[in-house]
C-alpha cells in the first residue's frame, strides 16, 4: 500500500481536494503537520484511525512512524499545510523513503498564496500590469541563495507572494523598496487566509508594516505585493470581442456582413 502525501488546503476544512478528503476517511494512520493544518481536518478519520502531530517530531521519528505503520499494513497519509511542494520540507521525507523502499504519491491541495488571492479578490496575472508571479520568502533560519534575494526579486516589479515572512515585515517591506517597489505600491497581508479568523489588511509597502504591528499579525500570513493589488489594468484578450481564439472567433469580424 502507498504511503499517501495530501496537501491539506490552506484551512478551511472544505478546501482540501476531494481525493484528499477519501484518503482521510481511509486512512489508518494520519501524521499531520500541527502547526498550520486546520484540526477540523481530522474530523474526516474514521474511528480508530491513528492520529499524530509531526510538530514537535524530528525528521528521524516523522519517518520512523510512517515506517512502522507502513509496516503494518495501515494506510498512511502526511498530511501537509496548503500545497505539500511549497516550503513542505517534504522531499527529504519522500527521499527517506524512497531508500527505504516505501512507495509514496503525493496529493497536490490548495496552497495559502490561492486562498490568499481569493480572499481578496484578486488576479495576479493581471493583463497590462504584470504576468508573473514571484513566490519567495525572506531570508529566516533557512538561508536563502544570494542571487534570489527580496531586493533582487523585486527588481522585476512584478507580482509577489512573500511566505514565511510576516514576523520580518518591515525587513521585507524596506527590501522590496530598495529592490525597485515605489513605496506606494499596493500590497496586502492576508492572515489565516481561508480560516474563520481571517483578516485582511490592505495597504502599501510604506504603510503595511505600521498596520500589521497595531493589528499584532507577525506569522501565518502571507504579505503579497504588486500593482496588481492596484485600480489600473487592460481588459483581458481572452474575452475581447475582438480578438479569437482557439474556441472562440472574432465576433467583430463575424459580425461584420450579417
Ligand atoms: N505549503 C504551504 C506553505 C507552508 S509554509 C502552502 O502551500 O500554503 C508556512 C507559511 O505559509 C506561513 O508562514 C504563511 O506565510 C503561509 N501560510 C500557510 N497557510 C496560510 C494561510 N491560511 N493564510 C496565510 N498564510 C498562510
Amino acid at each position: 500500500m502507498k504511503v499517501h502525501f495530501v496537501g491539506a488546503g490552506p484551512g478551511a476544512a472544505d478546501l482540501i481536494t476531494v481525493r484528499g478528503m477519501r484518503l482521510l476517511q481511509n486512512a489508518g494512520m494520519i501524521i499531520y503537520a500541527g502547526s498550520l493544518v486546520n484540526p477540523e481536518l481530522l474530523n474526516y478519520a474514521p474511528p480508530g484511525c491513528e492520529v499524530r502531530d509531526s510538530a514537535s517530531m524530528t525528521l528521524d521519528e516523522v519517518i520512523n512512524a510512517i515506517k512502522d505503520g507502513h509496516g503494518r499494513g495501515l494506510s498512511v497519509v502526511r498530511l501537509h499545510s496548503g500545497d505539500p511542494s511549497l516550503y513542505g520540507a517534504v522531499r527529504e521525507q519522500m527521499d527517506r523513503l524512497k531508500a527505504l523502499g516505501v512507495p509514496l504519491e503525493v496529493v497536490p491541495g490548495v496552497s495559502s498564496f490561492c486562498a490568499a488571492a481569493a480572499a481578496l479578490n484578486a488576479e495576479y496575472t493581471l493583463p497590462g500590469v504584470s504576468q508573473t508571479l514571484i513566490i519567495t520568502r525572506m531570508e529566516g533560519r533557512t538561508p536563502v541563495p544570494e542571487r534570489e534575494s527580496v531586493q533582487k526579486l523585486a527588481v522585476h516589479g512584478a507580482s509577489m507572494a512573500l511566505f514565511l515572512s510576516a514576523g520580518m515585515l518591515k525587513e521585507l517591506c524596506a527590501a522590496l523598496i530598495e529592490g525597485g517597489y515605489r513605496p506606494e505600491t499596493p500590497a496586502a497581508l492576508v492572515y489565516k487566509a481561508s480560516w474563520p479568523e481571517q483578516k485582511i489588511l490592505r495597504g502599501t509597502l510604506d504603510n503595511l508594516p505600521g498596520q500589521a504591528e497595531a493589528a499584532n499579525i507577525r506569522k501565518t500570513a502571507l504579505v503579497l505585493a504588486g500593482d496588481f493589488l492596484g485600480d489600473e489594468y487592460e481588459l483581458s484578450k481572452l474575452y475581447d470581442a475582438s480578438f479569437g481564439h482557439g474556441f472562440r472567433d472574432a465576433r467583430q469580424l463575424l459580425d461584420r456582413g450579417d
